[in-house]
């Protein structure tokens, strides 16, 4: 069967439509601005930690604060923080945190705002079963999970509390893992099990969550979600979304990782309210929760109704799953770019040097120190006057051993005197550039043999006719492989734009660059996260064959960003992976040392991923798809896991790290350093 779109159009921004839920005096959804919300790392026991840690994270502009609440006692204690923090003024609406605690729900909801509950184990035991399930059984599975939850529904309903249903990816019960496996389809099928009871009950004050750890999982499960509600109620204004990248780890890799899944889903106008999960100070959070919620906030306000694009075709035949886009390789000198190569990673340098040597050398001593990524293009602008310098800065990077090769971007009317000089051209096309101009561009492209990258400028729905005069125009040249790209306010809706019209005009092997500029305006941090949005977004969609980052002063850092935002999408994997919780009042250790101990270890361990996780709980749970496990099973004491199985138990937490590397050792997945 025919799945609904999960957006109302995906070439254009359009804010999905949902019912407003109130959170206490906090309104999610609706037409309101997206909420802005974290978790307290603190002991919920510990009235006086948790309220000043609360009042932390208000001050900075966190709209809804959630706590743990993984006993009776601990759903007790919430009324007290309540108590002190009404004493202390400060109103941030409250959320108790459930696993598997139905009774510790029931005590919270008198006391708190929100209840989250994780469908996976509200009413489950996580015993990791292969068990077959027939109709029969599931479905009494299903109506026992059912009863068990009915309490904690009517219960909010007489109170005026709202419910967050929130899935997360790696802790699903057995019996979904079961006949779904750990999939998108399963997450989805699980949180609508839950909604069947709140909506029978007439509860509909209801948040969804679908978190993953892998971008690319979260993405697909919050647009199968918004598909299926969509099925269930046609027309109508859905369940808000509270958007989310679970155990997205700490530092720059965190934030990359949040900000490409949580900005690709604010793309789509999938999300009422946000939480960046960071091992990290929670309060640390907020700068960059603030920054993607304020970005989507600032583009649904102000957004005038955009033209409507029709490329002719879908950019992809499945939403729901990751292919990257099938494209015929294209050289741009030594390098080959598109079909099975990996996504490449370019620098954008501006300006060509007026020094060509003295440039050269600082570019290569700023990619010395990053001897574990290859730098593979350098990109810089020329017209007529500099077109001149080309040959020695191409000459310079030789001698100096950086082996990338240089393209130009340059206007159409200089591509005959740069071609000389370079690997490939790449051409800005906008609206008013003349036919004959994409004529001459494309006819001294395929004189000089070397590749031409046509710029697309423009709002998305100006794509499609360019893309047509462009393909013209090669044609009329008898170019036969061109590369794309666009450069427009929209990337996101732009790339999708140009990837469907290729595939409309049966141009869809022609690969796609995803070029990215910083903004001279914004931090440093928003800077990493515009880029891991307008970069990583379209790498989820399937659409990218190479990433180019420019604007930063040093351009190995720039290239280092280019990389983790490839990481961050699971297109190329460079360092060691770390799905690390943020932490909470559960976790039995200092979450944000220990990583960053496990880290300085085991960070050159290309390829492998290592979970490091607070508590026994969830934590084996939600090591998703990790190799190896760090867990802590009690106070000072450590689990360390294989895949899913624990293989040395009770470890002292001092010890830990090394045995960790050990065990990697022991697997054969260890190298040394360097
Ligand atoms: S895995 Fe981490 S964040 Fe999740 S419940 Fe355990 S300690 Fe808390």
């Amino acid at each position: 069967m025919t799945l609904p779109p999960y957006v109302a159009d995906p070439y254009r921004p359009v804010r999905r439509r949902t019912r407003e839920v109130l959170v206490g005096d906090v309104a999610i959804g609706g037409t309101n601005p997206i909420r802005v919300q974290s978790m307290t790392t603190t002991d919920t026991q510990d009235t006086r930690g948790s309220v000043e840690q609360i009042e932390r994270l208000a001050k900075a502009g966190c709209e809804i604060v959630r706590l743990t609440a993984p006993s009776i006692r601990d759903a007790e204690n919430l009324r007290e923080i309540q108590a002190e923090l009404a004493r202390r003024r400060v109103r941030v609406p409250l959320v108790a945190d459930i696993h598997f605690t139905p009774n510790a729900a029931l005590v919270a909801a008198e006391h708190v705002q929100k209840v989250r509950v994780n469908p996976g184990n509200y009413a489950d035991k996580k015993k990791f079963e292969v068990r077959e399930y027939d109709d029969r059984a599931y479905a009494l599975e299903i109506e026992r999970v059912a009863e068990r939850f009915r309490p904690l529904v009517r219960r909010c309903k007489e109170l005026g509390r709202a419910m967050r249903i929130g899935t997360n990816h790696g802790s699903l019960s057995d019996r979904i893992l079961n006949r779904y496996g750990d999939t998108p389809a399963g997450m989805v099928a699980s949180a609508l099990e839950f909604l069947d009871v709140c909506e029978d009950e007439g509860f509909c004050d209801v948040v969804f969550s679908m978190k993953a750890s892998n971008t690319q999982v979260a993405i697909q499960a919050y647009r199968l979600l918004a598909a299926r509600l969509e099925e269930r109620a046609p027309g109508e204004p859905g369940y808000p979304f509270h958007v989310g990248v679970t155990e997205a780890g700490d530092g720059e890799d965190g934030r990359v990782k949040s900000a490409i899944g949580i900005g690709a889903l604010l793309e789509d106008g999938l999300g009422d309210t946000i939480r960046v999960s960071l091992t990290e100070d929670p309060v640390r959070e907020i700068p960059v929760a603030r920054a993607l919620a304020d970005r989507y906030d600032r583009r649904f306000a102000g957004l005038a109704p955009a033209a409507g694009v029709s490329p002719g075709a879908p950019f992809t035949d499945d939403p729901f799953a990751h292919s990257r886009r099938a494209t015929q390789p294209v050289r741009v000198g030594a390098i080959s770019m598109g079909a099975v190569e990996p996504v490449r990673a370019e620098l954008e340098l501006g300006a060509v040097p007026t020094a060509p040597r003295a440039a050269a050398d600082s570019l290569s001593i700023s990619l010395a120190v990053r001897a574990e990524i290859a730098c593979e293009g350098v990109v810089v602008d020329s017209d007529a006057e500099s077109a001149a310098r080309l040959a020695d800065f191409a000459s310079a990077l030789v001698a100096v051993g950086v082996r990338a090769p240089l393209s130009a971007r340059v206007p159409a009317a200089v591509v005959d005197a740069a071609a000389k000089s370079v690997a490939r051209v790449i051409v800005p096309v906008g609206s008013a550039t003349p036919e004959s101009d994409l004529d001459s561009a494309a006819e001294a492209a395929a004189a000089h043999g070397i590749a031409l990258e046509w710029s697309l400028a423009g709002a998305p729905a100006a794509i499609p006719a360019l893309v047509d005069r462009t393909l013209d125009a090669a044609r009329r040249a008898g170019l036969e492989h061109a590369l794309y790209g666009v450069d427009s306010e929209l990337p996101v809706h732009a790339s999708r734009a140009l990837a469907a019209r290729l595939r409309a005009r049966g141009a869809d092997a022609a690969p796609i660059v995803l070029r990215h500029g910083r903004s001279p305006d914004l931090s440093d941090e928003e800077a990493v996260l515009r880029a891991a949005t307008d970069l990583g977004a379209p790498l989820c969609d399937g659409i990218g064959d190479a990433v180019a980052i420019g604007g930063f002063d040093d351009p190995g850092r720039a290239l280092d960003l280019a990389y983790r935002v490839l990481q961050g999408a699971r297109l190329r994997t460079s360092w060691t992976e770390f799905i690390s919780c943020p932490s909470c009042g559960r976790t039995l250790f200092d979450l944000e040392e220990t990583t960053a101990r496990i880290k300085a270890l085991t960070q050159h361990l290309k390829g492998v991923k290592i979970a490091i996780m607070g508590c026994i709980v969830n934590g084996p749970g939600e090591m998703a798809d990790a190799d190896f496990g760090y867990v802590g099973a009690g106070p000072g004491i450590v689990n360390l896991y294989v895949g899913k199985e624990v293989v040395d138990r009770q470890v002292p937490q001092d010890e830990a790290p090394e045995k960790l590397v050990d065990l990697i050792r022991r697997h054969g997945r260890w190298v040394e350093p360097g």
